[in-house]
Parts: C-alpha cells; sequence; structure tokens
C-alpha cells in the first residue's frame, strides 16, 4: 500500500513558507495505519528493546503502539513543565530560538535498551536532543525510529552514528 497517499501536505502551516506533512489522514485509516505499525517495528523483533520513547506529541501515537508490539515499556518525552515528577531536560536550536524537552529521571535504567520514535526527522534537533536525555540516564539507542524523514534536511547527520529507521522518506 502507498502510504505517502494518506499523508497531506498542508502549505504555510504553522508559519508562512512551511509545508507541513500532516499525518492524520493515515491514521484516520484502519489498515494504512496498520501498514504503517508493522513497517515501524519491522526489524525491531530480537532486539531486546525494553523501552520506547514517543516524543511529544505526534511521537505519541505510534510510540504507544510499536511499545504495545515489542511488550515495552513507554515513555513520553515532553515539552517544559509538562512531566510532574523530577525532569532532566535537553534544549535544541530552532530557527529563532531554542526549544527543550523533558524526561522523567526514573524513565531509564542503566543500561536499558531504548527504541527512540517520532513522527518526523526534519533538521534532526529534536533527535539529537532525545538521544542526549537517554544517554544521560545511562540508556543504550537501539534505533532512532520515525515515520517520516524529510531526508533533503540533512537530519540524518545531526544523530549520525545512530541507527535510524524512516517507513517514508521523501
Ligand atoms: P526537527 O527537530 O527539525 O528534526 O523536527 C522534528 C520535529 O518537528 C518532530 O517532533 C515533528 O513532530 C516536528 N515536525 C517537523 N516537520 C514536521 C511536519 O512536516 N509534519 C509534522 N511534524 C513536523
Amino acid at each position: 500500500m502507498p502510504l505517502k497517499k494518506y499523508i497531506r501536505d498542508i502549505q504555510d502551516f504553522p508559519k508562512p513558507g512551511i509545508g507541513f506533512k500532516d499525518i492524520t489522514p493515515l491514521l484516520l485509516n484502519p489498515i494504512a495505519r496498520k501498514e504503517t505499525l508493522h513497517l515501524l517495528i519491522s526489524n525491531l523483533k530480537d532486539k531486546q528493546i525494553n523501552k520506547v520513547i514517543g516524543v511529544e506529541s505526534r511521537g505519541f501515537f505510534f510510540g504507544i503502539l510499536i511499545a504495545e508490539e515489542l511488550n515495552a515499556g513507554f515513555i513520553p518525552v515532553r515539552k517544559p513543565k509538562k512531566l510532574p515528577f523530577d525532569t532532566i531536560s535537553a534544549s535544541y536550536d530552532l530557527e529563532y530560538g531554542t526549544d527543550t524537552l523533558e524526561i522523567h529521571i526514573d524513565a531509564i535504567q542503566k543500561g536499558d535498551k531504548v527504541l527512540i520514535h517520532d513522527d518526523v526527522l526534519a533538521t534532526g534537533g529534536t533527535a539529537k536532543a532525545v538521544c542526549e536525555l537517554v544517554e544521560r540516564l545511562g540508556g543504550e539507542i537501539v534505533q532512532c525510529n520515525f515515520l517520516m524523514e524529510l531526508s533533503f534536511l540533512n537530519g540524518r547527520e545531526k544523530i549520525a552514528g545512530k541507527p535510524i529507521f524512516s517507513a517514508i522518506t521523501y
């Protein structure tokens, strides 16, 4: 099934000049959604992954489904001041300014085998910050896993050395 059919391009969202890839048509279709999940976990069996991170907020959708398939724990990585317990944080540069992500300090134990999932790999700043959080807590990053990769933005370079998988590439 050509999954790109279920990704909608929205021009000038959230700001003028930006082309936004909208996954809501894919979420709406149970067959496309199931096939996407199947692709996302296709090379993850036998990797002993015991924790799956979903990055706020669109990384939560498939993140929790992947965790269920792998029988692994699920960890939300969130924007500042959303997580109620003690956190550590990592900041990354945006085109204008910076952004920050947080994780609970007890979410990962040393030696945990961690999958990082997000909907989009664009410039790679988000993924790099999440990798930093995982490594500071002593987790081992088994794979950075994305529904879509916007390859023309070279996000891979920011997380070079980490195994990367994308179900759909533009
Ligand atoms: P990066 O940090 O530049 O790699 O951007 C990745 C983050 O921005 C992810 O958490 C995505 O949810 C979000 N993002 C960037 N571009 C898009 C898009 O076209 N559609 C949906 N989310 C996007």
